[in-house]
């Protein structure tokens, strides 16, 4: 009986965090803010592009999605495609490239 609740409200949230997500990429223009080089590909993710102060793996899908709704409205994310985002997470760890501004 216990496991059973927790399963379907396991699932209620990860269905409510699907909707939030979503919700929140439309409010945010629902495309990448890379897209003028053409070479968008994959799925629109949350980049942040002052950094983010907090591991993705401590937090699970929905409670992602209210620091997601918190920071957009504070204008500490954009969205890219996951090509763009990984690229630029690579650079920022690596090196600075100028050529990009
Ligand atoms: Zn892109």
């Amino acid at each position: 009986m216990a496991r059973r609740s927790s399963t379907s409200r396991a699932r209620y949230l990860a269905g409510w965090a699907d909707k939030k997500r979503a919700e929140l990429i439309a409010k945010l223009g629902g495309k990448c803010a890379l897209k003028g080089d053409g070479k968008c590909n994959g799925e629109i993710e949350f980049h942040h592009p002052f950094g983010r102060d907090w591991n993705l793996e401590d937090f699970s899908r929905w409670q992602r999605v209210i620091k997601y709704r918190r920071e957009s409205d504070l204008g500490l994310i954009e969205l890219r495609c996951r090509y763009h985002n990984r690229r630029d997470s690579y650079q920022q760890q690596d090196s600075f490239d100028p050529s990009r501004f």
